[in-house]
């Protein structure tokens, strides 16, 4: 059975940075499909600057020319904070426990996983895809939590994924791209260029409704 790649953010803005990670993951991992989530907002962090209206259409235009990258906009539709395992209950109804579901992160978002509401539950939900970022590493001293014994435990190939519905963690190179959502609105805030670091469409859609100004 094809798997499904899940890239959930706030995507406040969508950046290249997110693009490539889930481009690489759809090549390193052969999945059939990648679903872009918009979160609302966000159970664990800040709440985002855009609206789930504006993030939602952001992604939309990035993602518009790879026929493999899906939109889902059903969390910036609730009020209801959004946290991944509930994210997961609603795909696994929608989509049914066998099929592999592959939640792709960054390496600084994995990193952070003990901290994630009922985050051992999430395991037998789906598996992770992690991708290298620019200044993360997994060790001993980065996994917290008892994140370290879970990807012990749990760390495979990319291609055993496909084999099964949940549960491993694999770990797949990308091209280092330094780019945060953090530092865009930064220079979005000061009236700096932003051009190369975003598609043009999405570009052309924050400058259209003035967003992070
Ligand atoms: P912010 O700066 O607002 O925290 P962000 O740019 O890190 O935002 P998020 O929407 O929080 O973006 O991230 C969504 C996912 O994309 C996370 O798993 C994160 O690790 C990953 N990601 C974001 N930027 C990059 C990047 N430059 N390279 C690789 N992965 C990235």
């Amino acid at each position: 059975m094809d798997a499904l790649g899940i890239m959930g953010g706030t995507f406040d803005p969508v950046h290249f940075g997110h693009l490539r990670l889930a481009e690489e993951a759809l090549e390193a991992l052969a999945l059939g499909a990648v679903r872009w989530i918009p979160s609302g907002h966000p159970g664990h962090r800040e709440p985002p600057v855009a609206s789930g209206l504006h993030r939602v259409e952001m992604v939309r235009l990035a993602i518009a020319d790879q026929p493999r990258f899906r939109l889902d906009d059903a969390e910036t539709r609730t009020i209801d904070p959004t946290f991944t395992v509930n994210t997961l209950h609603r795909l696994r109804a929608e989509l049914g426990a066998e099929r592999p579901l592959v939640t792709i992160l960054g390496m600084d978002s994995f990193l952070s996983l003990a901290t994630w509401r009922s985050w051992t539950e999430l395991f037998g939900l789906t598996h992770f895809a992690v991708g290298e970022r620019p200044g993360f590493q997994l060790s001993a001293q980065t996994m917290v939590g008892g994140l370290a014994l879970e990807y012990a435990r749990r760390a495979a190939d990319p291609d055993a994924l496909r084999g099964m519905p949940a549960g491993a963690i694999a770990t797949f190179p990308t091209t280092a791209l330094d780019i945060s959502a953090t530092g865009l609105r930064e220079r979005l805030g000061r009236g700096a260029s932003a051009r190369y670091l975003l598609p043009e469409t999405v570009l052309a859609y924050i400058r259209a409704h003035r967003l992070y100004r």
